[in-house]
């Protein structure tokens, strides 16, 4: 069997459009834009690109983008007054504060801060408590995105085995939830789980959340399993190489032979974050503005 290669990037493309459709209509109904407030402390060279793909994709949807770039040494009162202020403003409607925050910093604490009906990061301990009480949440993108694949190809999935690599609070925590939500038998594993191949041969869908590459071994999975690699790591460079691949968590070459279906990195999960991003800001645009849920998003 060779695998399906689910392409991440043609799914965030046809999401882009709708949330293209539903940001214009916003702006008809409100007379505003849309808006979405980043906040970036310090000077990571990957945040720093990240936060330039958020606002140009923003942007290019018909949304308002609006950025903070701190200083790496601004204090814990300075950050927590922006978030307020941006709570406050009502042209913003969602809210990303780039994580992590340097050192000097109490994260949790600023997370607390922020609105969580314009927590587009579902990050809050109120978004994240919605969504264990099956409640109506602004989650996680990345998790939320890989939902969105795996229902866009399968429909239901209701009954079937899914196992989640990794349990932090932004990935591997709330994909259990959402999984769990859609009736799926969900096992959740981290770096203390015994026997990690055993646990994997059993899955339907695997999700892998780590941030090690290839860890995941092409005869760990079943065949037919749909594998979802959220891992985003960069290899050393090769000589000759400026700088090092981008890779996975899952060893792609071994999977794909194998599989039924797999994301490939890069152009697979990673391409869908930001797409969901906007999905969740147009979402808490037209909550906070009364308009009930956009349709078909
Ligand atoms: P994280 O906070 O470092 O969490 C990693 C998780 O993996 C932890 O729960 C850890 O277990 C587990 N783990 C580590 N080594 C393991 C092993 N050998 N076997 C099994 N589990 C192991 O990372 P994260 O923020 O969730 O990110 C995970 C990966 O996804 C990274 O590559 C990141 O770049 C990527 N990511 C991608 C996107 C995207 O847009 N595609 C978004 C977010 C993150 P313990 O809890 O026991 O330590």
């Amino acid at each position: 069997m060779t695998a399906v290669q689910i392409d991440g990037k043609a799914f965030a493309a046809k999401l882009r459009e709708k949330i293209g459709e539903k940001a214009a209509a916003f702006t008809d109904k409100t007379g505003r834009k849309a808006g979405l407030a980043v906040v970036l402390v310090g000077e990571d060279p990957a945040s720093q690109v990240y936060v330039r793909s958020k606002g140009k994709a923003t942007v290019a949807a018909g949304m308002e983008s609006f950025e903070y770039r701190l200083p790496a040494d601004t204090p814990q009162d300075e950050l927590v007054a922006l978030v307020r202020k941006l709570n406050a403003d009502d042209a913003v409607d969602g809210i990303l504060v780039q994580l992590p925050l340097p050192k000097n910093l109490d994260e949790k604490a600023v997370i607390a801060e922020i609105d969580p009906d314009k927590d587009v990061d579902g990050i809050t301990p109120t978004n994240a408590g919605r969504l264990v009480l099956g409640m109506d949440a602004l989650v996680s993108c990345t998790p939320l995105g890989c939902t969105m694949i795996l229902k866009d190809m399968l429909g239901d999935l209701s009954g079937m085995d899914a196992v989640v690599v990794g349990r932090s609070i932004l990935f591997g925590k709330p994909m259990a939830q959402l999984l769990l939500a859609e009736n799926c038998t969900v096992t959740m594993a981290h770096s203390r789980t015994r026997n990690l191949p055993e646990v994997l041969r059993r899955a339907d869908i695997v999700v892998a959340a780590v941030g090690v590459p290839f860890l995941i071994k092409g005869d760990w999975l079943k065949s037919g399993a749909i594998v979802l690699d959220g891992g985003i790591n960069r290899l050393d460079p090769e000589p000759g190489e400026e700088k090092g691949r981008i890779v996975g968590d899952v060893a792609f070459d071994e999977a794909v032979g194998h599989v039924r279906a797999i994301t490939p990195v890069p152009g697979g999960v990673g391409a869908t974050t930001i797409a969901v991003l906007l999905r969740n800001t147009i979402v808490a645009a037209y909550r906070n503005a009364g308009l009930g849920d956009p349709e078909g998003l």
